[in-house]
């Protein structure tokens, strides 16, 4: 009886929290959707469309900034500039991964929804912050997942059929510094410049998040619906975790280090910093979201030395 009481202070205190302002707009669209859709539309086209524009809008200031001289200071590596060929081969490759991979496993949400049991209805929606609590452990659960899985797709039998597509542009970028090495300045220079002219040194940027062979969308991408399978109970829950998500993803991979990207008050959160370290060296940083299985497994030993290196640095630089 004790536990019951407690347990109803503790909802009476989550109902003092703020409501969500837009809750009257959202219930009349919401509403409007449901009277003209079929759930199966809304699960199959709504999460199609909540998808796309949700990623290219994502994508768009990590795409501006590279037109931005005032931006060039938050990017992360430097000498390796964005180059339109490197963009434009990205943006097929995603395209083709959006509507021939990903597309047929959206086209599977409605029958996963009922399998759930997921509802549709304005009623029975969590409030904002039940959905994001939800999201979190969602993202939790992916973060487990993506961890071990991608550890596994790091093993050279796996790494060379399937995983070596996402890192595609930074092997070139390897491969190419190290030739370079041993040739005279003057080389160097043709070289530097018939390389940039063929457009294909990138460091990672937005729409790489996910440029990924269609065996790697699937199989990490499974990690998205395990959350799912332990949380979730409303569409509006299937919504938001495709938006956070999103905007996970996309920040790790934009290239792009911001002082005021508000994930960062995330308790743990990785960011783009951690995962480019990835891209760029190859081993250690495999988690997605969170830094706790690389911590707790030892994988991120080089990347906490090269950030005491980094540190020393700039004290040096202070004094
Ligand atoms: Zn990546
Ligand atoms: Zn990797």
């Amino acid at each position: 009886m004790n536990n019951i009481s407690h347990w109803a202070d503790g909802m009476a205190v989550l109902d003092l929290l703020p409501s969500n302002p837009l809750q009257e707009p959202a219930r009349l669209a919401w509403t409007a959707m449901l009277n003209r859709y079929s759930h199966f539309q809304i699960a199959t086209w709504g999460s199609l469309l909540i998808h796309e524009v949700a990623y290219f809008t994502i994508c768009l200031p990590g795409f501006l900034a590279q037109f931005i001289p005032a931006m060039r200071k938050y990017k992360i590596q430097q000498s390796k500039t964005e180059t339109w060929q490197g963009q434009w081969r990205c943006l097929q490759l995603l395209l083709f991964s959006h509507f021939f991979v990903q597309l047929p496993m959206i086209a599977c949400t409605f029958h996963c929804a009922e399998f759930l049991g997921l509802n549709y209805s304005w009623e029975t929606m969590p409030n904002w912050w039940a959905l994001l609590a939800q999201c979190a452990g969602c993202a939790v659960v992916e973060d487990t997942w993506h961890y071990f899985l991608h550890r596994l797709l790091h093993h050279p039998r796996l790494y060379r059929h399937v995983h070596k597509i996402h890192h595609r542009y930074t092997v070139i970028v390897l491969v190419f510094f190290h030739c370079i090495q041993t040739m005279t300045t003057a080389s160097q220079e043709l070289v530097l410049h018939i390389m940039t002219c063929l457009c294909y040194v990138q460091a990672p940027f937005g729409l790489q998040a996910e440029y990924a062979h269609p065996v790697e969308t699937i199989t990490l991408g499974f990690g998205f619906f395990l959350g799912l399978l332990l949380f979730a109970s409303h569409m509006a829950l299937l919504w938001a975790w495709v938006l956070c998500r999103l905007l996970e993803t996309i920040d790790v991979h934009s290239g792009y280090d911001w002082p005021w990207n508000p994930l960062h008050v995330l308790p743990g959160y990785a960011g783009s910093r951690y995962h480019d370290f990835h891209h760029e060296n190859f081993v250690g940083n495999y988690s997605s979201t969170f830094i706790w299985w690389d911590w707790l497994f030892g994988t991120d030993g080089a990347y906490r030395e090269k950030q005491k290196l980094v540190q020393k640095e700039m004290n040096k630089k202070c004094k």
